[in-house]
């Protein structure tokens, strides 16, 4: 007889386990209140198909996620996905910095095993929350062999998502992610891969081998609107930054009124990206200006995680490998 897959499921807090005073209330709540424990007591159903171990690593609303808490995470769920009888690995996270914890566990993670993140847009304590199905969806991927060695995965109402593409892309609807390269790689209910993603960066800076001693270097965004001032730049240098993403218009459009401060940095040898404000399509490389790394399709936000990543290496080609 087979046995139930086993999944290790780790709440780092979020919406998903939010509580408001009524359960008509889908914006003023404290995000985080609920343990791991309580999640899965709120699925039914969740032990017929799972044998589930939960845990709670922290309570935070994901706003106030830092780098510090990408590194503690991905060692974790290393830990977890390591254990020989462990299926797959749940990860439960706030929407708003969703994408860059699961895109740093997408490079940094070599397991084959599926760790898929969910989330939630509706309190726990809301009518219609969202929560029970997304965190359903979500222990049914992770037990599939069908998602087995595609990195870190994103269930959101019922659609599968990789890591690298997947985006919050509203703020209060509760369909609220899509994937910045058109399409989900799949769906939840059944689980079902009905593509495969282009590339295959997952761990392609393995926890391992990483350097924390210095970890995090400051790396900044700036986002670049008509008339913003390049002061923005020379003033993130001066401040220490260790390098920055220009989200810029349309392709990776730079002003004019920027190029002295651009090339100025990179004359420094201050590790500048160009990517873009526009949520889809992939930036183009720029002929004239060799040092200036391109994101490529990564979003500026991704674009850091895989920037924070090369310095931690001190190693440029980390990004343009990422990024390319
Ligand atoms: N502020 C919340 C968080 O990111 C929003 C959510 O989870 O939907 O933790």
């Amino acid at each position: 007889m087979s046995r139930k897959p086993v999944i290790a499921l780790v709440a780092t807090g979020g919406t998903i386990a939010g509580r408001a005073d009524s359960a008509t209330d889908t914006t003023a709540y404290t995000a985080g209140t609920l343990g791991a424990n309580e999640l899965v007591a709120a699925v039914p159903g969740l032990g017929d198909i799972a044998e589930l171990r939960a845990e709670t690593l922290f309570r935070v609303d994901s706003k106030d996620m830092t780098p510090g808490h990408w590194l503690t995470l991905a060692r974790r769920v290393a830990e977890l996905a390591e254990q020989a009888d462990v299926d797959g690995v749940v990860v439960t996270h706030g929407t708003d910095t969703l994408e860059e914890s699961a895109f740093f566990l997408h490079l940094t993670l070599t397991t084959d095993k599926p760790v898929v993140f969910t989330a939630a847009m509706r309190p726990a304590s809301a009518l219609s929350a969202d929560g029970p199905m997304n965190l359903y969806g979500a222990v049914r991927v992770a037990a599939s062999p069908a998602f087995r060695g595609l990195g870190t995965l994103v269930v959101m109402n019922d659609r599968v998502y990789s890591a690298r593409h997947v985006a919050k892309q509203h703020t209060r609807a509760v369909d609220a992610f899509g994937a910045t390269d058109g399409e989900p790689l799949g769906w939840a209910s059944p689980p079902t891969l009905a593509r495969r993603p282009a590339r295959t960066e997952h761990g392609d800076v393995p926890l391992a081998g990483l350097d924390t001693a210095n970890w995090p270097p400051a790396v900044e965004i700036l986002y670049v609107g008509a008339g913003s001032s390049p002061a923005l730049l020379a003033a993130c240098r001066q401040l220490g930054a260790a390098g920055a993403i220009l989200a810029l218009p349309g392709n990776g459009s730079m002003p004019a009124s920027w190029m002295g401060e651009i090339e100025a940095a990179i004359a420094a040898g201050f590790p500048l990206v160009r990517a873009s404000r526009v949520p889809a399509g992939a930036v183009s490389p720029h002929d004239g200006l060799p040092g200036l790394l391109c994101a490529d399709g990564l979003s500026p936000v991704k674009a850091r995680v895989a920037l924070m990543l090369s310095l931690a290496q001190a190693d440029p080609a980390v990004f343009v490998r990422i990024a390319g």
